[in-house]
Protein backbone atom coordinates (compact mmCIF):
# COMPACT_ATOMS: atom_id res chain seq x y z
CA UNK A 1 0.00 0.00 0.00
CA UNK A 2 1.51 3.26 -0.69
CA UNK A 3 0.64 6.75 0.96
CA UNK A 4 0.87 9.00 -0.93
CA UNK A 5 -2.23 11.96 0.12
CA UNK A 6 0.14 15.07 0.64
CA UNK A 7 -2.17 15.80 3.86
CA UNK A 8 -1.48 12.09 5.56
CA UNK A 9 2.07 12.44 4.26
CA UNK A 10 2.14 16.17 6.85
CA UNK A 11 0.67 14.29 9.69
CA UNK A 12 3.05 11.51 9.88
CA UNK A 13 5.72 13.89 9.66
CA UNK A 14 4.24 16.21 12.34
CA UNK A 15 4.38 12.56 14.06
CA UNK A 16 7.82 12.19 13.78
CA UNK A 17 7.44 8.67 11.82
CA UNK A 18 9.69 7.83 9.01
CA UNK A 19 8.23 7.15 6.05
CA UNK A 20 9.75 4.45 3.91
CA UNK A 21 7.81 4.19 0.78
CA UNK A 22 8.23 0.78 -0.75
CA UNK A 23 10.12 -1.13 1.50
CA UNK A 24 10.86 -4.58 0.69
CA UNK A 25 9.79 -6.74 3.62
CA UNK A 26 11.54 -9.84 2.51
CA UNK A 27 14.77 -7.37 2.81
CA UNK A 28 13.68 -7.17 6.87
CA UNK A 29 12.66 -10.21 7.68
CA UNK A 30 15.01 -13.78 8.33
CA UNK A 31 12.69 -16.15 5.60
CA UNK A 32 13.50 -13.20 3.08
CA UNK A 33 9.87 -13.16 1.99
CA UNK A 34 7.43 -11.45 1.77
CA UNK A 35 6.37 -8.54 -0.63
CA UNK A 36 6.11 -4.40 -0.66
CA UNK A 37 4.46 -1.42 1.29
CA UNK A 38 5.37 1.63 2.79
CA UNK A 39 7.22 1.47 6.19
CA UNK A 40 6.13 3.58 9.48
CA UNK A 41 8.82 3.79 11.68
CA UNK A 42 7.79 5.47 15.21
CA UNK A 43 10.12 7.62 16.65
CA UNK A 44 8.50 8.53 19.94
CA UNK A 45 6.03 6.37 21.52
CA UNK A 46 3.82 8.67 23.09
CA UNK A 47 3.17 9.55 19.33
CA UNK A 48 1.23 5.90 18.62
CA UNK A 49 -1.89 6.33 19.67
CA UNK A 50 -2.25 9.66 17.86
CA UNK A 51 -0.62 7.49 15.09
CA UNK A 52 -3.02 4.42 15.05
CA UNK A 53 -6.40 6.81 15.23
CA UNK A 54 -4.82 8.88 11.88
CA UNK A 55 -4.58 5.54 9.84
CA UNK A 56 -7.87 4.01 11.21
CA UNK A 57 -9.62 7.38 10.02
CA UNK A 58 -8.14 7.25 7.13
CA UNK A 59 -9.34 3.54 6.42
CA UNK A 60 -5.48 2.51 6.13
CA UNK A 61 -4.62 -0.93 7.58
CA UNK A 62 -1.77 -2.05 9.25
CA UNK A 63 0.83 -4.89 10.77
CA UNK A 64 3.29 -4.31 13.35
CA UNK A 65 7.00 -5.58 12.73
CA UNK A 66 9.57 -6.48 15.18
CA UNK A 67 12.73 -7.65 14.43
CA UNK A 68 10.49 -10.07 11.10
CA UNK A 69 12.38 -13.13 12.34
CA UNK A 70 9.11 -14.92 13.47
CA UNK A 71 6.73 -13.70 10.69
CA UNK A 72 5.61 -15.18 6.89
CA UNK A 73 4.39 -12.30 4.21
CA UNK A 74 2.99 -12.36 1.49
CA UNK A 75 4.18 -11.99 -1.85
CA UNK A 76 3.31 -8.79 -3.88
CA UNK A 77 2.10 -5.45 -3.52
CA UNK A 78 0.32 -5.74 0.29
CA UNK A 79 -2.48 -4.16 0.81
CA UNK A 80 -1.97 -2.26 4.11
CA UNK A 81 1.04 -0.53 5.46
CA UNK A 82 3.88 -1.78 8.36
CA UNK A 83 4.53 -0.11 11.18
CA UNK A 84 7.84 -0.57 13.29
CA UNK A 85 10.06 1.31 16.58
CA UNK A 86 13.25 2.69 16.31
CA UNK A 87 14.90 1.97 19.12
CA UNK A 88 15.81 5.43 21.81
CA UNK A 89 19.48 5.23 23.04
CA UNK A 90 20.04 3.49 25.46
CA UNK A 91 17.19 1.08 24.59
CA UNK A 92 18.34 -0.75 27.94
CA UNK A 93 18.27 1.20 31.04
CA UNK A 94 20.03 -1.02 34.57
CA UNK A 95 18.78 0.29 38.10
CA UNK A 96 19.90 -2.86 40.63
CA UNK A 97 18.11 -6.55 39.20
CA UNK A 98 15.57 -3.70 37.75
CA UNK A 99 16.07 -3.95 33.56
CA UNK A 100 14.22 -1.32 31.30
CA UNK A 101 14.03 -2.43 28.19
CA UNK A 102 12.96 -0.94 24.97
CA UNK A 103 10.34 -3.00 22.41
CA UNK A 104 12.64 -2.44 19.67
CA UNK A 105 15.96 -3.84 21.29
CA UNK A 106 17.55 -6.69 20.44
CA UNK A 107 16.82 -9.49 22.45
CA UNK A 108 20.03 -10.92 22.18
CA UNK A 109 22.16 -7.88 22.96
CA UNK A 110 19.73 -7.58 26.16
CA UNK A 111 21.18 -10.92 27.33
CA UNK A 112 24.68 -9.59 27.04
CA UNK A 113 24.37 -6.52 28.45
CA UNK A 114 22.48 -7.83 31.27
CA UNK A 115 25.41 -10.47 31.54
CA UNK A 116 28.01 -7.62 31.82
CA UNK A 117 26.55 -6.31 34.66
CA UNK A 118 26.11 -9.60 36.48
CA UNK A 119 22.33 -10.13 35.65
CA UNK A 120 21.28 -13.59 34.45
CA UNK A 121 18.26 -15.92 34.34
CA UNK A 122 18.24 -15.52 29.91
CA UNK A 123 20.74 -17.23 29.08
CA UNK A 124 18.83 -19.64 27.20
CA UNK A 125 17.51 -16.79 25.26
CA UNK A 126 20.57 -15.88 23.30
CA UNK A 127 20.71 -17.58 20.16
CA UNK A 128 16.66 -16.14 19.77
CA UNK A 129 17.18 -13.20 17.06
CA UNK A 130 14.64 -10.39 16.77
CA UNK A 131 13.24 -7.75 19.44
CA UNK A 132 12.38 -7.68 22.70
CA UNK A 133 8.33 -6.80 21.46
CA UNK A 134 8.65 -9.91 19.45
CA UNK A 135 10.05 -11.50 22.38
CA UNK A 136 7.37 -10.60 24.64
CA UNK A 137 4.61 -11.02 22.06
CA UNK A 138 5.51 -14.63 21.41
CA UNK A 139 6.61 -15.63 24.61
CA UNK A 140 10.00 -16.43 23.23
CA UNK A 141 11.76 -19.64 24.94
CA UNK A 142 14.61 -22.18 24.77
CA UNK A 143 16.80 -24.19 26.46
CA UNK A 144 14.10 -24.37 29.89
CA UNK A 145 13.38 -20.56 30.01
CA UNK A 146 11.17 -18.03 28.65
CA UNK A 147 11.12 -14.50 28.97
CA UNK A 148 7.48 -14.49 30.47
CA UNK A 149 9.37 -15.74 33.57
CA UNK A 150 11.47 -12.22 34.12
CA UNK A 151 8.64 -9.71 32.97
CA UNK A 152 7.69 -7.50 36.06
CA UNK A 153 5.83 -4.91 33.75
CA UNK A 154 4.73 -3.61 30.39
CA UNK A 155 4.15 -0.28 28.94
CA UNK A 156 1.67 -1.44 25.65
CA UNK A 157 -0.25 0.41 23.36
CA UNK A 158 -3.85 -0.96 24.41
CA UNK A 159 -5.97 -1.31 21.22
CA UNK A 160 -8.80 -1.77 23.70
CA UNK A 161 -8.44 2.00 25.14
CA UNK A 162 -6.82 3.78 22.27
CA UNK A 163 -4.20 4.79 24.80
CA UNK A 164 -0.49 3.80 25.97
CA UNK A 165 -1.09 1.83 29.61
CA UNK A 166 1.35 0.33 32.03
CA UNK A 167 0.33 -3.27 32.92
CA UNK A 168 1.95 -5.21 35.85
CA UNK A 169 2.83 -8.66 35.25
CA UNK A 170 -0.01 -10.26 37.60
CA UNK A 171 -2.39 -8.82 34.88
CA UNK A 172 -0.39 -10.56 32.15
CA UNK A 173 -0.41 -14.63 31.45
CA UNK A 174 2.74 -16.16 29.34
CA UNK A 175 2.28 -19.18 27.93
CA UNK A 176 3.78 -21.41 25.32
CA UNK A 177 4.60 -19.07 22.84
CA UNK A 178 1.66 -16.83 23.54
CA UNK A 179 0.49 -13.93 25.95
CA UNK A 180 -2.74 -12.25 26.91
CA UNK A 181 -2.06 -9.41 25.21
CA UNK A 182 -5.09 -8.44 22.57
CA UNK A 183 -3.62 -8.92 18.98
CA UNK A 184 -3.37 -4.93 18.32
CA UNK A 185 -1.80 -4.42 21.76
CA UNK A 186 1.53 -2.95 20.99
CA UNK A 187 4.38 -3.38 23.36
CA UNK A 188 6.71 -0.33 23.97
CA UNK A 189 8.46 -0.90 26.61
CA UNK A 190 9.53 -3.82 29.92
CA UNK A 191 10.84 -3.74 33.29
CA UNK A 192 12.65 -7.17 33.76
CA UNK A 193 13.85 -8.35 37.05
CA UNK A 194 16.99 -10.56 36.87
CA UNK A 195 18.57 -12.84 39.06
CA UNK A 196 22.50 -11.45 40.34
CA UNK A 197 24.65 -14.01 38.82
CA UNK A 198 28.54 -13.36 38.38
CA UNK A 199 29.41 -12.87 34.35
CA UNK A 200 31.50 -15.51 34.35
CA UNK A 201 29.18 -17.91 35.34
CA UNK A 202 26.29 -16.30 32.54
CA UNK A 203 28.60 -16.76 29.89
CA UNK A 204 29.48 -20.60 30.52
CA UNK A 205 25.49 -20.90 30.13
CA UNK A 206 25.64 -18.79 27.43
CA UNK A 207 28.62 -21.02 25.38
CA UNK A 208 26.72 -24.19 26.04
CA UNK A 209 23.22 -22.53 24.36
CA UNK A 210 25.24 -21.12 21.40
CA UNK A 211 26.89 -24.87 20.95
CA UNK A 212 23.55 -26.66 20.99
CA UNK A 213 22.46 -24.50 18.59
CA UNK A 214 25.08 -24.04 15.98
CA UNK A 215 25.23 -28.15 16.45
CA UNK A 216 21.07 -28.74 15.78
CA UNK A 217 20.06 -25.63 13.48
CA UNK A 218 20.98 -24.76 9.85
CA UNK A 219 21.72 -20.93 11.16
CA UNK A 220 23.63 -20.41 8.18
CA UNK A 221 20.77 -20.70 6.22
CA UNK A 222 16.93 -18.43 5.99
CA UNK A 223 14.97 -19.41 8.28
CA UNK A 224 11.92 -18.15 10.90
CA UNK A 225 12.73 -20.74 13.62
CA UNK A 226 10.29 -23.45 14.22
CA UNK A 227 7.56 -23.30 11.96
CA UNK A 228 5.49 -25.56 14.01
CA UNK A 229 4.43 -25.29 18.15
CA UNK A 230 5.28 -28.58 19.60
CA UNK A 231 2.41 -30.93 19.98
CA UNK A 232 1.32 -31.27 24.23
CA UNK A 233 3.85 -33.89 25.17
CA UNK A 234 5.64 -34.12 21.92
CA UNK A 235 8.26 -32.64 19.25
CA UNK A 236 7.19 -31.29 15.68
CA UNK A 237 10.62 -31.69 14.62
CA UNK A 238 10.61 -35.62 15.40
CA UNK A 239 7.03 -36.34 13.46
CA UNK A 240 8.48 -34.19 10.91
CA UNK A 241 12.47 -36.37 10.63
CA UNK A 242 10.11 -39.44 11.50
CA UNK A 243 8.42 -39.43 8.19
CA UNK A 244 11.56 -38.65 6.20
CA UNK A 245 10.65 -35.35 5.26
CA UNK A 246 14.24 -33.28 5.84
CA UNK A 247 15.18 -32.29 2.47
CA UNK A 248 11.46 -31.75 1.45
CA UNK A 249 10.85 -28.84 -0.76
CA UNK A 250 7.72 -26.81 -2.42
CA UNK A 251 9.35 -24.66 -5.19
CA UNK A 252 13.04 -23.25 -3.12
CA UNK A 253 10.89 -23.91 0.54
CA UNK A 254 12.23 -26.40 1.89
CA UNK A 255 12.12 -28.95 5.36
CA UNK A 256 15.88 -28.20 6.83
CA UNK A 257 17.95 -31.32 6.70
CA UNK A 258 19.55 -30.58 9.60
CA UNK A 259 16.14 -29.41 11.83
CA UNK A 260 13.11 -30.81 10.94
CA UNK A 261 11.04 -28.29 12.17
CA UNK A 262 12.63 -25.58 10.60
CA UNK A 263 11.84 -24.44 7.35
CA UNK A 264 13.77 -22.87 4.84
CA UNK A 265 14.08 -20.43 2.19
CA UNK A 266 16.46 -22.67 -0.29
CA UNK A 267 16.86 -19.98 -3.09
CA UNK A 268 13.79 -17.90 -3.95
CA UNK A 269 10.77 -19.10 -2.63
CA UNK A 270 7.62 -17.62 -2.65
CA UNK A 271 5.55 -17.37 0.54
CA UNK A 272 2.96 -19.53 -2.01
CA UNK A 273 6.00 -22.14 -2.04
CA UNK A 274 6.38 -21.50 1.91
CA UNK A 275 2.11 -22.16 2.91
CA UNK A 276 2.85 -25.68 0.31
CA UNK A 277 5.61 -27.11 2.21
CA UNK A 278 3.45 -26.05 5.45
CA UNK A 279 0.19 -27.90 3.93
CA UNK A 280 2.03 -30.89 2.75
CA UNK A 281 4.07 -31.29 5.81
CA UNK A 282 0.79 -30.72 8.30
CA UNK A 283 -1.34 -33.15 5.96
CA UNK A 284 1.13 -35.83 6.26
CA UNK A 285 1.71 -35.37 9.79
CA UNK A 286 -2.34 -35.56 10.68
CA UNK A 287 -2.28 -38.78 8.56
CA UNK A 288 0.70 -40.55 10.18
CA UNK A 289 -0.24 -38.96 13.69
CA UNK A 290 -3.76 -38.03 13.50
CA UNK A 291 -2.21 -34.57 14.99
CA UNK A 292 -3.13 -31.21 13.88
CA UNK A 293 0.28 -29.14 14.17
CA UNK A 294 -0.33 -25.43 14.80
CA UNK A 295 1.50 -22.92 13.56
CA UNK A 296 4.10 -21.30 15.28
CA UNK A 297 5.35 -18.70 13.16
CA UNK A 298 3.07 -15.93 12.26
CA UNK A 299 1.46 -15.63 8.68
CA UNK A 300 0.42 -12.46 7.05
CA UNK A 301 -1.22 -13.51 3.43
CA UNK A 302 -2.78 -10.75 2.74
C1 LIG B 1 17.33 -19.04 13.51
C2 LIG B 1 16.13 -18.79 14.39
C3 LIG B 1 16.05 -19.39 15.64
C4 LIG B 1 14.94 -19.16 16.46
N1 LIG B 1 14.89 -19.77 17.67
C5 LIG B 1 13.85 -19.52 18.51
C6 LIG B 1 13.81 -20.10 19.81
O1 LIG B 1 14.70 -20.84 20.23
N2 LIG B 1 12.75 -19.79 20.60
C7 LIG B 1 11.75 -18.96 20.21
O2 LIG B 1 10.82 -18.69 21.00
N3 LIG B 1 11.77 -18.40 18.97
C8 LIG B 1 12.79 -18.65 18.12
N4 LIG B 1 12.80 -18.08 16.87
C9 LIG B 1 11.65 -17.28 16.41
C10 LIG B 1 11.79 -15.75 16.67
O3 LIG B 1 13.15 -15.39 16.75
C11 LIG B 1 11.08 -15.34 17.96
O4 LIG B 1 9.70 -15.63 17.88
C12 LIG B 1 11.25 -13.84 18.23
O5 LIG B 1 10.87 -13.56 19.56
C13 LIG B 1 10.44 -12.96 17.28
O6 LIG B 1 10.83 -11.60 17.50
P1 LIG B 1 10.77 -10.52 16.31
O7 LIG B 1 11.10 -9.21 16.91
O8 LIG B 1 11.60 -10.94 15.17
O9 LIG B 1 9.22 -10.57 15.95
P2 LIG B 1 8.55 -10.47 14.50
O10 LIG B 1 8.90 -11.70 13.72
O11 LIG B 1 8.84 -9.17 13.88
O12 LIG B 1 7.02 -10.53 14.91
C14 LIG B 1 6.45 -11.68 15.50
C15 LIG B 1 5.10 -11.30 16.09
O13 LIG B 1 5.30 -10.38 17.15
C16 LIG B 1 4.57 -9.19 16.90
N5 LIG B 1 5.34 -8.07 17.44
C17 LIG B 1 6.62 -7.71 17.17
N6 LIG B 1 6.97 -6.64 17.90
C18 LIG B 1 5.87 -6.30 18.61
C19 LIG B 1 5.58 -5.27 19.55
N7 LIG B 1 6.48 -4.35 19.91
N8 LIG B 1 4.33 -5.21 20.07
C20 LIG B 1 3.40 -6.12 19.72
N9 LIG B 1 3.61 -7.13 18.86
C21 LIG B 1 4.84 -7.21 18.31
C22 LIG B 1 4.38 -9.12 15.40
O14 LIG B 1 3.27 -8.31 15.07
C23 LIG B 1 4.17 -10.58 15.08
O15 LIG B 1 2.84 -10.93 15.39
C24 LIG B 1 13.90 -18.31 16.01
C25 LIG B 1 13.98 -17.68 14.76
C26 LIG B 1 15.09 -17.91 13.95
C27 LIG B 1 15.18 -17.23 12.60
Amino acid sequence: MRIESPRILAALRDLAVEHRPGASLAELTSLAIGGTTDLLRIREHRHLPALIRLLRTEGIEHRFLGGGTNVLIADGELPWVMLQLTSPQPDVVIEGNSVWVDAAADLGRTVTTCARRNLGGMEGLIGVPGSIGGALRMNAGAYGTEIGKYVREVEVYRAATGENETVRDSAISFEYRHTSFAPADVMLRARLELPSKPYEEILAGIRVCNEKRRSSQPLNQKSAGCIFKNPPGGSAGRMIDGLGLKGFRVGDAMVSDRHANFFVNAGRASCADMLGLIREVRSRVRAAHGCDLEEEVIVWNA
